[in-house]
């Protein structure tokens, strides 16, 4: 089963992937993640996004693609994929149906966890104290927000119209959203 997270930054689509692993034995995918350990091993990629990362801009298609490239053609991760942050843009949604057929799978589901600007900033100031993440100032996370509905927005009205296209309030509880999750997915 192959299950795509969507909404804006600090929706709990981390977190709902954290439960993913453990109920469908899923190999979680957060583009965010293996961006910021590019920018922590101090790679070639990782020195290019830096600055982007900090204010809250998209890092490049190219430069995203082709890190999860080789995470979705792994035979290992093969139907346990879960999408966190990926696809978002019209871009990266035709390059993960491409990188699908290419390896004979595809999206079983689709989750968007939709929340208002508020109650993301309430959430990640939480986060930002917890984790100490760099790129989570207050300014930072409206623009990240901004970006996200701006660029997103095509890539939902594609993928709403698909019949596993489900939304989800997450605004909700952690446990509520997560049964609700469950419940699409019969497990
Ligand atoms: P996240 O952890 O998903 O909130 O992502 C943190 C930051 O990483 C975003 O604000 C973007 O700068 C970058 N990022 C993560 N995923 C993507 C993506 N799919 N495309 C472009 N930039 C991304």
């Amino acid at each position: 089963m192959n299950i795509i997270l969507f909404g804006p930054p600090g929706a709990g689509k981390g977190t709902q992937a954290k439960h993913l692993i453990n109920k469908i034995n899923g190999f979680q995918i957060s583009t965010g993640d293996m961006l910021r350990d590019e920018i922590q091993k101090n790679s070639i990629i990782g020195k290019k996004i830096i600055n982007d990362m900090n204010d809250g801009k998209f890092v490049s298609d190219e430069i995203v693609n082709s890190l999860i490239k080789a995470v979705i053609s792994n035979p290992q991760n093969r139907n346990k994929l879960i999408f966190d942050g990926y696809p978002r843009s019209i871009s990266q949604a035709k390059n993960l149906d491409f990188l699908l057929n290419g390896s004979n799978q595809k999206i079983d589901f689709i989750f968007f966890l939709n929340v208002d600007k508020d109650t993301i900033v309430k959430r990640i100031e939480k986060r930002k104290i917890i984790e100490n993440r760099s790129d989570d100032d207050v300014k930072t996370i409206l623009r990240r927000y901004d970006t996200y509905m701006k660029t997103t927005k095509p890539v939902l009205d594609f993928y709403s119209k698909n019949p596993n296209f489900h939304e989800i309030d997450g605004a909700l509880e952690i446990d509520e959203i997560t049964n609700k999750i469950d419940a699409f997915l019969q497990v």
